[in-house]
């Protein structure tokens, strides 16, 4: 245990075998409710020896893919039987999910951006910090799902970020290649290290997550993606040996961001006109949008170029843009390394 536990609690017994159904306590001390808290669904399936596999979604509010996926998995563990043990979260940053929004409407925290959290943070600290110091530790592997969100729309891809230990690569390996996604991904976060990925490394834990659609919107395709990939990653890792997952539907494209040059930036304010779809292959030096003054619509338009090749992986959602926003990023052709 970490010399500091976490001041969420829960009546969750991680080592009972069996299923549960229950909450983790953040305590919220506000002014219709003293001594209140925000409680934060989890469900555990332990079925003893085998590997713990912890599932997230709700990171960011507004992405329903990989929640979604994981109340319908909630909904199947009680018939579920499984060697190791399931704890599965749909919505990590709760209090972001309720109001649907990326960050949390409490404290403007973005989960994905704090880690390893603080036992006497903000709420998303705290939430942070539980996961740091009472999930990862529990789990072998971490899957979190993610989607574009309000601001983006992303081509459904596993974003894959394989483990620095190379007597562990094939076995990250057959995870990717469980999961079958249509797209699969090596991100360039630009240095961020405040992820719940980064957060994830430093654990050693072998981890994956996605991008499974967007414009905060609930996705079929990306739902099925989901739901068909993390059963195919359970049977492989042996949790569900009774299961018989369907085969993959995709043929996996591997990709990689990679730089500065991968990701469109606006460097003024304005209303931005895309050319390009998601989904588009283009080129160094293409026009990718733009940028009209709406206070001097006589103005000639700032215009933006990709500075790289490649496939367009994500697309800003809003027309308005500040100095600063990300309209695109693309991501190269590339290999298994
Ligand atoms: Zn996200």
């Amino acid at each position: 245990m970490p010399s500091t536990p976490s001041l969420i609690s829960t009546d969750i017994d991680y080592e009972r075998p069996g299923l549960q159904n229950g909450t983790l306590r953040v305590p919220y001390s506000h002014d219709r409710s003293a001594y209140g808290h925000i409680p934060v669904p989890i469900t555990v399936l332990n079925g003893g020896e085998g590997p713990t596999v912890l599932l997230t979604g709700g990171n960011h509010g507004d992405e329903y893919e990989g929640p979604v996926a994981l109340m319908k998995l909630v909904q199947r563990m009680p018939s579920m039987t499984v060697q190791g043990r399931l704890i599965v979260v749909p919505a990590l940053n709760f209090p972001a999910f309720i109001n649907g929004s990326r960050t949390s409407p409490i404290d403007r925290g973005n989960l994905n951006r704090v880690f390893p959290g603080a036992r006497n943070g903000n709420l998303t600290e705290m939430i942070a910090h539980y996961t740091d110091t009472e999930l990862f530790p529990r789990a072998d592997v971490v899957i979190d799902l993610h989607a574009g969100g309000a601001s983006f729309d992303h081509l459904p891809a596993l974003l894959a970020a394989p483990p620095g230990d190379p007597s562990r690569r094939a076995e990250y390996r057959r995870l990717v290649q469980a999961f079958a996604a249509p797209h699969t991904m090596l991100m360039d976060l630009l240095g961020e290290d405040r992820t719940y990925g980064a957060a994830v490394e430093r654990h050693g834990k072998l981890f994956l997550c996605g991008e499974f659609g967007g414009y905060a919107a609930c996705n079929a395709d990306g739902v099925a993606i989901v739901e068909d990939g993390l059963r195919r990653v359970l049977h492989t890792l042996g949790v569900t040996p009774d299961d018989n997952p369907p085969a993959p539907r995709h043929d996996t494209r591997w990709l990689k961001v990679d730089g500065a040059r991968h990701y469109v930036f606006a460097s003024r304010a304005g209303v931005a006109e895309p050319v390009f779809a998601l989904g588009d292959r283009v080129e160094k030096g293409q026009l990718a949008a733009r940028v009209f003054d709406p206070y001097a619509p006589w103005s000639a338009p700032q215009e933006l170029r990709f500075a790289g090749n490649g496939v367009v992986v994500c697309k800003r959602s809003f027309a308005r843009v500040e100095a600063g926003d990300c309209l695109a990023v693309l991501a190269a052709d590339a290999h298994w390394q």
